[in-house]
């Protein structure tokens, strides 16, 4: 490998983003979750995701615990910090980020947000969730500058229809491409409503949850080919959800 080649490796390692000649080259994908814990659902969704999308990277951000909040099935984020580390290790495309636990306490994903493109300048942010969360959005702290500052990746996920969106006025002139989505006869669509850009991805269901990996590892049940392997045994050696 030549100096010039080390060089580029060397940069396109770090975690500066790329701008090459005045363009700005990286796609960053963000999920983030309570991720409690990580599971097949997550990882396939955001493999499927950076394939079609050509991310470059996606970060995986585990929410902070609540403050004064211990709940019973709600290991601290430490557990979960490392759950997802262990998860994502064999993808060179994924990487864990602190950077809400770190803060602590409520997390806000505009907050989240505006530290990652600090962080990240000139990075394109694709913010990836499944259609349960998106659903909510109007809910969010500051949910209109929230999409205004990156794309919304909004992914499939079993119980749930695109169409279920037209409830949200400014996805309803898209009800065509919705119920497209749904029918299988689109596998995405591009929505653009005023300025904000969703890209809705109709993707390879997988109906794991978190919540049924709880109450399974409660009632002793199997939780093999939900989530990995490694996971598995994290949770066992650690007594998590028992
Ligand atoms: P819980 O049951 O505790 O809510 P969860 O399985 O929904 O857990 P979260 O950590 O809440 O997992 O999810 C993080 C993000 O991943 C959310 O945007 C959620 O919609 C999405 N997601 C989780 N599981 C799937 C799945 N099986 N398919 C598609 N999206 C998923
Ligand atoms: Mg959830």
């Amino acid at each position: 490998m030549s100096a010039l080649d080390r060089g580029v490796a060397a940069i396109y390692n770090s975690k500066c983003e790329i701008d090459i000649g005045g363009r700005l080259s990286r796609k960053l994908g963000i999920l983030g979750g309570t991720f409690n814990p990580i599971h097949f659902g997550h990882l396939a969704a955001a493999e499927e995701v950076r394939a079609r999308l050509q991310l470059d990277r996606i970060l995986f951000v585990p929410s902070s615990n609540p403050p004064h909040k211990q709940e019973e099935d709600m290991p601290s984020a430490l557990h979960r910090m490392e759950m997802v580390r262990i998860a994502t290790s064999g993808n060179p495309s994924f990487e864990l980020s602190d950077v809400e636990v770190r803060r602590g306490g409520k997390s806000y994903t505009i907050d989240t947000i505006e530290i990652l493109r600090q962080n990240h300048r000139g990075a394109e942010l694709y913010f990836i969730t499944g259609l349960d969360s998106f659903l909510e959005i109007r809910t969010w702290n500051r949910w209109e500058k929230l999409l205004s500052l990156c794309r919304f990746v909004v992914l499939s996920r079993p119980g749930y229809r695109f169409t279920d969106l037209e409830g949200i006025d400014f996805m309803r002139p898209a009800a065509h491409e919705l119920s497209n989505l749904d029918a299988g006869k689109l596998s995405e669509a591009l929505i653009r409503a005023g300025s904000f850009t969703i890209c809705c991805e109709q993707i390879p269901l997988y109906d794991i949850s978190s919540t049924d990996i709880r109450r399974r590892v409660k009632a002793g049940m199997s939780i093999k080919y939900l989530l990995p392997d490694t996971v598995e045994i994290y949770i066992i050696e650690n007594k998590l959800y028992a």
